[in-house]
Parts: C-alpha cells; structure tokens; sequence
C-alpha cells in the first residue's frame, strides 16, 4: 500500500526527544513502504515556521542534523509551510464563500472583557455576532479595512476517527469552538496550514505525539470541509520524567544534539527512542536500525505514556558500543580526547592495530564515547592523574607496602618478556615471595599505571600500555607514595 507520512516539526527550539521519536516512528513505517512501494510512498519533511517570530534557521539547522546523525533521511522536503501561505489564504476564502467559516469582527479586548463577564458565552459569541451582523454587512465592512478575523464554523455533530493508537476517537462538536483559522494579520494558523499541507502532500497517515489529539477532530472537520480525503492517525504517548511528569529540560538533557555531545552513538539513541512508547514484544532490548525498521509495527505502540530512564539508555549505547569494531571505535574516540587529539591522531595512523586493541580491551567496561576516551587517556598522555578515591583505597593505608610492592615489582619486570602470560607468572612469583596475595600488589598496581581503582585485566593493561611506559608509571608511583604528597594533583613520568 502506498504510504505517505510527514515530520512537521516547528523550529523554535532543538530536536527534543519527543520530536525524534516522533519523526523515527514515521520514518519505520515509510522505510517500511517503500520496500514494497518505492515509488508511492514517502516521508516528508517539513518544517512548520509559520511563527514567524520563534523560527529561526539555527532551529531549522539543528533539527535537519539532529536527523541527519541519528541516520534518518526523507524522500521528499525539507518544504517550508510559510511558502503555502497563499494557498491556507485562498483555502480560508474558499470556506468563507462556501458558508464554512464567517468573518469575526470580535476585538481581543471584547473577547477579554466577555471572559471575565459569562466565559460560558465565549464560545457561542462570535458565531451568534456574525449571524447577527450578516455576511453582506460583513463583507462591507472587510472591504471597508475593518480588522477581522476568519473562523471556521464547527458543524453539529461528532467527529469519529479510528486512531491506529487509541482505537475508537470521538469528540462531540459542541464542545469545540468555531476555530480561528485566518487571524486579524491575514496569516494562518496551524489549524489550516496543517491540513491545507496535508492535503496538498497527499499525507495519508499522520503519526505525531498525544499533545495533538485535541487538534484531530478540528482538522477532520477541515479536511471534509475542504473535501479532501481524510488522513488516517497515530497518536503517539506522552514522555515523561522519571518523577512522573511530562519529558522538560528540568529533567536534564533534552535535546537530541546533547546527546550526540554526551559521546552516545545515534545507533543507540534510535534503538532508545524506538522503545519510547513501543516494544517488539518479544525479550530483545537491543536491535540495529535494520532490525528496528524490520521490526516496527504501529500495532505494538502503547497508549499508556513511555518514561525517559536516562540509565538504560547508558546501558543501550554500551551495548551498542561493543558491538562495535575497534577500528571503528578509534575514529570516534580520537576527536574526544581534546588536548591528547593530536598524539591520538599520531598514534591511530602509526598503529591503528595498537588503537584498536586498545578499544577493544576498554569498551566492555564504556556505556560512552567519553567514558571510552577518558579511560583511553592513562594509555596515550605523559602525565597521570590519580583519583584520590583509589588513592586512598590502595596506597594510603599502607603506603610503605605499596611503594615496597611496585618497586620489587618494577624491577622484576625490567627483564621481562612483555606478555600477559610472562607478566602473569613475575607478579604471582613476588607476591608469593613477599607472602602476601596477588591482589596486594595488583590493587597498587592499578592505581599506577591508569589512576583508578578499575580497569580491565591488569595483564592485558600492562600488555597495552607497554614497558617502558609501565615501568616509569611504576617508579612515578613510588616517588609519590614516598613523597608524603599522596593523592595530589597529576604526576608527569619520565618516560623518553
Ligand atoms: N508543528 C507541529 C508540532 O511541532 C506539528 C504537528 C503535526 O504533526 O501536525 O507539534
């Protein structure tokens, strides 16, 4: 079947994940088309600036790359709706020459006092002043220059949709006003624009979020007014806040580019955005785009709104992350390690090999790309810094038996051949010989040669990190145990 769908967002602020989520799910269900339909079916992309003083085109920017990185293309756009504003004007005098709207002379200050006096009348006013003034006085006094709104006349009835989320929808007309479709400026509101653009693109499903169920019946009403076919719709849950309230930047993040920034992989932000609101219904959490677009079904989409667990998605990108080839992960880290860029730089082009291994054995431990670069550091700068928290855990108790351990330990391994298995054997040896556990001079070990109280395997590190480089964390380890001066700020090594 042919399937047209869009992603309308406005551009007065950054893609936000509500937004993402919503162009993803249109953009599954028209990748999903297209394979059986390429030539009939689409997304579309189009950004609704028609609040002319909110838009910018540092917004539009934004969301174009927002959707670029999260690897989300369309077919068809991006198509600007201020350039239909002709159009939505000759759709709004159409409905006024038909009958289907009228023109409202009510000034705000009118609106406002009949608020205060019988909000119950706010409502019916218009309509019944309209009736009263008659549409030739209207027109004359339009042709007179008298500022004037256009609203469309809600018919009597009940507007009936069958959302492909929440089922049978109705809302009983009555309880919707005679919207303001041209305002007093001659621009048109969203309500027109919308359907007027719809139409035109020939949308024939609209998937957009919860917040815009109350809009659905007016536009109905629009679409058969106009006697364009009516689209059919999806309306996605709501996003909230681990504390239960709606998604808003008081939770943190927001912006989809934030993300991007925070070191998380686009692969892994789709896979997190997808289980917004929808599962595969099946056990598997973490699915490639390919199985995301495969497995996407509109049919699985909850009503019940979907909460934003910044901690699985940490846990996504980590998964994401080690399925990932070392190689690859090394054109990714290298940008983030700021001021050691250059020496990466260096050291990716003289050893890719090193640098991938070297990702290979930190990106178990990563659930990001920064994680991933600063666990990455100890391996690639001169200096060191130690944390004090391992500081303390594993030097400052005892720390004539720390430095004890890694200067018997540094000078056995001066000799060594540097491999896990060889290295493996040295330190059980000493540690045997100083009767006491392995783990007495591994802990001290650790902190020397990356600064922290983890890693992975030590073996592997001291393999990576190389001898030289080894040794000399190691006696820099022990001139600062010794120094009395623990724990304070980073040590230089004197390495060649
Ligand atoms: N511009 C609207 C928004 O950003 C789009 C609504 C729609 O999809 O119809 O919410």
């Amino acid at each position: 079947m042919n399937l047209r769908v869009r992603f309308a967002p406005s551009p007065t602020g950054y893609l936000h994940v509500g937004g993402a989520r919503t162009a993803l799910f249109n953009w599954f269900v028209a990748r999903q088309a297209r394979k059986t339909d390429p030539e009939g079916s689409a997304f579309i992309l189009r950004i609704e600036d028609t609040d002319r003083e909110r838009s910018t085109q540092e917004m539009v920017d934004a969301i174009v790359e927002g959707m670029e990185w999260l690897g989300m293309d369309w077919d068809e756009g991006p198509f600007f709706q201020a350039d239909g504003a002709e159009r939505h004007r000759a759709e709004a005098l159409r409905l006024l020459d038909e009958g289907k709207a009228y023109r409202d002379f009510t000034t705000p200050e009118e609106l406002a006092r009949l608020r205060e006096e019988d909000p119950d009348q706010v409502i019916a006013f218009p309509r019944k002043r309209a009736r009263e003034m008659g549409p030739e006085e209207a027109a004359r006094r339009a042709e007179a220059g008298e500022p004037h709104a256009i609203r469309f006349r809600v018919p009597p009835g009940e507007t009936v949709w069958d959302d492909r989320v929440h089922g049978a929808t109705r809302f009983n007309n009555a309880d919707i006003e005679d919207l303001v479709i041209l305002r007093t400026d001659g621009s048109p509101t969203y309500n027109l624009a919308a359907v007027s653009d719809d139409a035109e693109m020939e949308i024939n499903l609209v998937i957009r979020g919860d917040d815009h169920l109350s809009n659905t019946p007016k536009q109905i009403l629009l679409y058969q007014a106009l006697g364009y076919p009516v689209p059919a719709f999806a309306h996605l849950p709501m996003i909230l806040g681990p504390d239960g309230k709606r998604l808003s930047k008081r939770h943190g993040a927001t912006a989809v580019g934030q993300y991007a920034e925070r070191g998380i992989l686009p692969q892994a932000m789709m896979n997190f955005l997808a289980l917004l609101g929808w599962s595969p219904g099946t056990d598997q959490e973490v699915m490639t785009p390919d199985e995301l677009v495969e497995q996407f079904s509109l049919d699985r989409v909850v009503k019940k709104s979907a909460v934003f667990d910044e901690d699985k998605l940490l846990w996504l990108n980590g998964q994401h992350l080690a399925r990932m080839s070392g190689e690859a992960l090394a054109r990714e880290v290298v940008d983030r390690l700021e001021r050691l860029r250059e020496t990466a730089r260096t050291r990716v082009d003289r050893d890719p090999e090193w640098f991938a291994s070297l990702m290979e054995l930190l990106k178990p431990r990563s659930r990001s790309l920064d994680d991933l670069a600063r666990t990455a550091r100890p391996y690639l700068a001169q200096e060191i810094v130690y944390d004090p928290a391992a500081v303390k855990k594993h030097w400052a108790r005892d720390p004539e038996a720390a430095a004890g351990h890694l200067e018997a330990l540094r000078e056995r391994l001066e000799d060594v051949e540097w491999t896990e298995e060889a290295l493996e054997e040295e330190l059980r040896a000493l540690a045997a010989q100083r009767e006491v556990g392995a783990g007495k001079l591994i802990h001290p070990l650790r902190v020397a040669l990356v600064g922290e109280a983890v890693s992975p395997g030590i073996f592997e590190v001291l393999v990576l990190m190389g001898q030289e480089r080894s040794l000399a964390r190691m006696s820099a380890a022990v001139t600062r145990i010794r120094s009395g001066r623990i724990g304070e700020g980073a040590a230089e090594t004197s390495e060649s």
